[in-house]
């Protein structure tokens, strides 16, 4: 066992450190305030490969890795939570699914302008009552002969109404329950049918925008389904099996950020005589903070090695996912406190740290289902796939 990073990960991770430090950091307050998306800074990250690490070489990958991809989403994130949603929306979502259930044909179409960031990604399960339990949805496309036709509604889709190309999850077949769900690339901007709007209303990650999809009797042709009729589940769980890595890694950078955050203020703040990183109780939470996040970046780090060697890996994606955003919240919840009023400004990070960290808790996946997902595989129910 090596828990050594090797030469080209540790450069990997610098340009991403320096990225985050140089391109985002500097902007970041206004740009919240303004609930700023930049696609330019899309289209930096994908210049710089940061979304081309899972995919095939002959796609236009790096030949790089999930390792590589956590590496760099893990920095982007220790500086804005925001900034770590591309990751998923223009390669562990989109990208990789297509690459591994697409046509020749969808994969030379989507892929490059997905992983090079000209193509903004999204993938389309959620709906207003449809959440955690999939099979719930209620959206439906119709074989209409020469094209199926799609009416329903989508909500708290992240790069919904920006979106250029990504996945739609709808029933093609709803007597056959969660097998008659099939999975589509549908392109929304010149989709007549299809409207989307922001969600405005947002806590926090302000700088990536969510939104939702409406469809009314929207036509899409044939050959936009991927896979067959009805492994829209299937295919909808392996990708969140690979999206929910984005997010662990996301949450690991949170949860570092807080920490260097609240470290470097209790190193600097006096108060009864003393900095205070010398009182007890304030040691006692960075304690905490400190082996929750080394723990949190263990299970992240193993399962994208897992992923990176191809050997089962739910079980331990989902751990990582579970571990990192609970972690995540604390970090920022413990932050904030030993800010004090500071904390509680919105002149300081800290606030911002927690409110995106909230959302780790809930995106692809929440807490209860990773925990569903871990004890149905420790009690032997379901096998680790
Ligand atoms: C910022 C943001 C971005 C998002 N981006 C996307 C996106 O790009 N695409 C997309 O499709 N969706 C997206 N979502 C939606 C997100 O994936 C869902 O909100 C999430 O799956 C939870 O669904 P829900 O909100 O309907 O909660 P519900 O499923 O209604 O759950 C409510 C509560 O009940 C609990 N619960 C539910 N079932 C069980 C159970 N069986 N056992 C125990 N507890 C249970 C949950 O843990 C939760 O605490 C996004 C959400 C946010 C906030």
């Amino acid at each position: 066992m090596n828990f050594e990073l090797t030469e080209e990960q540790l450069l990997v991770q610098d340009t991403a450190k320096r990225f985050a430090a140089e391109d985002i950091a500097p902007t970041l307050q206004e740009e919240e305030r303004n609930h700023e998306f930049r696609i330019d800074r899309v289209a930096r990250m994908g210049e710089l490969g940061f979304f081309s690490c899972v995919v095939a070489e002959k796609l236009g990958g790096n030949g790089m890795g999930f390792m590589e991809s956590v590496l760099i989403a893990e920095q982007i994130a220790k500086v804005s939570a925001s900034w770590r949603l591309p990751f998923n929306m223009q390669n562990l979502g989109p990208a990789l699914t297509v690459e591994k259930f697409g046509t020749e044909e969808q994969k030379r179409k989507y892929i490059p302008g997905w992983i090079d960031g000209t193509k903004l990604g999204f993938f389309a399960m959620t709906e207003p009552n449809t959440g955690s339990d999939v099979a719930s949805m209620r959206t439906v496309a119709k074989d209409a002969g020469d094209h199926w036709e799609i009416n329903g509604s989508k909500i708290w889709i992240s790069n919904a109404h920006v979106g250029d190309a990504g996945l739609l999850y709808a029933y093609t077949d709803r007597e056959k329950k969660h097998k008659g769900i099939s999975a589509f690339i549908i392109e929304p901007k010149t989709l007549k049918g299809c409207t989307a709007r922001a969600i405005e209303t947002k806590l926090g990650l302000h700088c990536a925008p969510t939104g939702e999809f409406f469809f009314e009797g929207a036509r899409i042709p044939k050959d936009a389904i991927l896979g067959e009729p009805g492994d829209g589940f299937k295919i909808c769980m392996w990708q969140l099996n690979n999206t929910r890595l984005g997010c662990a890694a996301g949450a690991l950078g949170v949860a570092g950020g807080a920490l260097d955050l609240a470290i470097n203020y209790a190193n600097e703040r006096v108060q009864f005589g003393k900095r205070i990183s010398e009182h007890q109780m304030i040691q006692s939470q960075i304690a905490e903070m400190a082996v929750e996040h080394q723990a949190a970046q263990l299970l992240v780090y193993r399962a994208a090695w897992l992923k990176d060697q191809g050997k089962p890996n739910q079980y331990e994606t989902s751990m990582a996912k579970f571990a990192a955003s609970e972690a995540a919240v604390h970090a920022a919840n413990e932050c904030m406190k030993i800010f004090g009023s500071y904390g509680f400004s919105t002149e300081y990070p800290a606030e911002r740290f927690y409110r995106d960290a909230k959302s780790l808790q809930v995106v692809e996946g929440t807490s209860n289902v990773q925990k569903l997902i871990i004890s149905g595989m420790a009690l032997g129910h379901t096998p680790n796939r």
